[in-house]
């Protein structure tokens, strides 16, 4: 393929902006900006690399701002804090400038040698190019198998189709990120979200590879999170669960009741009510404090909206040329905070 631009130009409007989250990933980010560098070099459209820095502590945005790729203008975005990737991912579209817009992990479990694919995808019409994991290499059978069931039981349950093992590893035309940007809501599941919005979308398969360096930030108990944050956030289906489940162990209740009651007068039966009444009581108290946290969980979810608060914070942005000026203010500034602490 040729090589159409040379070097971007300001004030040229990238067609592809590529949105990678970075949470201390300053051990793969090397390798990841040779394999970019190699793929966008072999394209031709005029692209940019958006770094959204959630808040790392290693050195990663530092790193960044030293690097130059010849083959893209390369901005990275500093929130002030770690907000999570998926409001990485809100502050990467809200920030993109291009046509089409590519999201991709930092760790290289996205292939980015596929992004030429996505782009013929694009080309074709495609205003959604979904890359569908085919295997997971790399992880073990408890998150695989968890993430498979977990990817089930969320197409059953929400309206939108949510297609199993897709990632955020997608492109997405302009008409499909502002669309996406008109949903202002607080909790932020975005394969929900990509979902709700719908368009012609194109499913590519691929194979997951592992984590090229580094560590995953999601332990057992985030993940957990995420998937009731992705249940509660797209139905409300199991409040209606716990309705019937209400309703069906208060009949049995009721029944049981009635069943003694009959025992007693009709077939003077004395009670044995010890037993059965902690069998009742421990059964009915479960499932009420069930019922009570299932439905805690979208009183959270409301108030959470009601605040109203941003999803993110930017500190800085910073363009690889203006990068050094910037981190020299920085430095002093922290500088000045050690000599009055001391
Ligand atoms: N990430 C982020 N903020 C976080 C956690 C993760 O921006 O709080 C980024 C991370 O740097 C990486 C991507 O999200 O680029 C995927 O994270 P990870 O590889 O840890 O997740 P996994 O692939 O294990 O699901
Ligand atoms: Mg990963």
């Amino acid at each position: 393929m040729i090589n159409a631009r040379s070097l971007y130009i300001d004030t040229e409007k990238p067609a592809l902006s590529i949105i990678i989250p970075v949470y201390n990933e300053r051990e793969v980010l090397p390798l990841c900006l040779t394999r970019l560098a190699n793929v966008i070099k072999k394209l031709d459209v005029t692209t940019e690399i958006l770094f959204i820095d959630d808040g790392s502590e290693d050195g990663s945005p530092e790193y960044l701002a030293k690097q130059t790729v010849r083959e893209a203008s390369v901005r990275i975005i500093r929130l002030t804090r770690n907000f999570g990737k998926e409001a990485a991912l809100t502050a990467g579209l809200d920030h993109a400038h291009g046509d089409a817009v590519i999201i991709l992990d930092a760790d290289l479990q996205d292939p980015p040698e596929l992004i030429p694919d996505m782009i013929e995808q694009w080309h074709f019409g495609a205003d959604v190019v979904l890359m569908q994991r085919s295997s997971r290499a790399g992880e073990g059978w408890l998150k695989r198998s968890s993430a498979h069931l977990f990817y089930r039981l969320l197409q059953r349950l929400s309206k939108s189709e949510i297609p199993a093992d897709t990632g955020d590893f997608r492109l997405m035309s302009r008409r499909a990120v502002d669309a996406l940007k008109q949903l202002p809501e607080r909790n932020r599941f975005m394969k929900g979200l990509f979902a709700w919005v719908g368009m012609p979308t194109v499913i590519i398969k691929y194979d997951r590879e592992p984590r090229a360096a580094g560590n995953s930030k999601w332990d057992y108990f985030s993940l957990l999170h995420l998937a009731i944050e992705g249940i509660t956030s797209f139905s409300i289906t199991p409040l209606r669960w716990v309705m019937s489940i209400g309703v069906i162990s208060a009949l049995i209740g009721g029944s049981f009741g009635l069943w003694i009651i009959f025992k007693a007068i009709i077939m003077s039966d004395p009670v044995h009510g010890y037993p059965s009444l902690i069998a009742v009581i421990t059964f009915l108290g479960g499932i009420q404090l069930l019922a009570v946290g299932i439905v805690g969980e979208y009183v959270g979810k409301t108030y959470i909206e009601a605040k109203q608060r941003p999803n993110y914070l930017v500190r800085d942005e910073i363009h690889t040329s203006d990068a050094m000026e910037a981190f020299f203010e920085i430095r002093s500034e922290e500088r000045n905070i050690h000599v009055k602490a001391s």
